[in-house]
């Protein structure tokens, strides 16, 4: 293997343990600790144990984490009313409303569950997934109050370990709203909030209808796959020495697996991120982040 691995578990420790030095401030100031409330709907054992790993992680920094559970057939309103309780409580800095929502329909046959709804009803002030029309918003604009988790992520991934964007050409693929889209915006900001470096980047955004997308992905100094496929992005689809981030997480046969075929890419990228390993753990880091920011924000501090 030639590739450079880079280490996202390390690299969130570092992250993890600079918010909790900013929480220690924050709460010498006489601030109450930080508090992110998860709202967990139904019974997924994947999104239980993301709940769990999120609520761990709070704790760990001297964030107070508090989940919120309805049960599967709780219904829209149930959710919106919880939502609403949580925006108008002081104690609460950071709401985060675990995804997907159970995909139960009604007698009518209609939808349980407007995720969209729901995710527009959170106060943009407390809105730490970044996920409301608000945030996404300005940060189209180029001044995020907060950045969504998963690219910031891989922001601070590239920039701490020296694979810097500017003036390069990146390809995305996957355009999702949660990870592909703002990732690619993040990119090619101007005036990026994580510095020039990581910004200024000449970035395409492939996706399913994409036309030779092995073609646009060899065109790619940095590429990053956010698909939801094993295995997807193989070798002869990787330029020789680029820089490689696969933020895919996908169970087969009981492992967890990219959307890259680790191996065979490897042997041909400059660097890689491993799956698990990779994104994922700075996922969390950043949603702690901006936990904390939110409490700031909120305070004036
Ligand atoms: P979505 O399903 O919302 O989006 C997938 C995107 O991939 C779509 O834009 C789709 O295109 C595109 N796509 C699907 N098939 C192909 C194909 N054959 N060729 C090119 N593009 C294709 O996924 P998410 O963005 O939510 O998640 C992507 C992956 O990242 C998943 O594995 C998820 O589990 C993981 N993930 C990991 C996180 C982490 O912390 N590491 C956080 C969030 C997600 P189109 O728009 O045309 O349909």
């Amino acid at each position: 293997m030639a590739a450079e691995i880079l280490d996202g578990k390390a690299i969130a420790g570092e992250i993890r343990q600079e918010v909790a030095a900013d929480v220690q401030a924050f709460t010498a100031s006489g601030a109450p600790a930080p508090c992110l409330a998860a709202v967990l709907v139904g019974e997924d054992p994947a999104s239980q144990v993301y709940v769990r790993n999120k609520s761990r992680a709070c704790e760990k920094a001297g964030i107070e984490g508090r989940t919120h559970r309805l049960p599967a057939d709780a219904g829209q309103d149930a959710l919106l009313g919880l939502v609403a309780e949580l925006n108008a409580d002081p104690n609460v800095n950071g709401i985060l409303v675990q995804l997907p929502l159970p995909s139960l329909k009604d007698e009518a046959g209609q939808a349980m569950y407007d995720e969209r709804e729901v995710l527009d009803a959170v106060d943009p002030l407390k809105d730490v997934d970044a996920f409301s029309p608000v945030n996404v918003g300005l940060l189209m604009q180029g001044r995020p109050r907060f950045l969504p988790c998963t690219p910031h992520g891989i922001v601070q991934l590239l920039l701490r370990t020296g694979h810097l964007c500017s003036g390069k050409n990146v390809c995305v693929v996957g355009r999702s709203d949660i990870v592909g889209k703002p990732m690619a915006m993040m990119l090619a900001q101007k005036n990026g909030s994580c510095g020039p470096e990581v910004a200024n980047a000449t970035v395409t955004l492939a996706h399913s209808r994409t036309a030779d997308l092995a073609a646009v992905c060899r065109s790619a100094e940095i590429l990053i796959a956010a698909v939801g496929r094993p295995k997807m992005i193989t070798a002869d689809m990787v330029r020789p020495g680029a820089v490689v981030i696969d933020v895919g997480i996908n169970r087969v046969d009981d492992r967890l697996v990219g959307d890259v075929d680790f191996d065979a890419v490897a042997e041909v990228a400059a660097a890689i991120t491993p799956v698990p390993g990779g994104v994922g753990p700075l996922t969390i880091a950043m949603l702690l982040h901006n936990t904390v920011m939110a409490a700031k924000l909120q305070s004036g501090r």
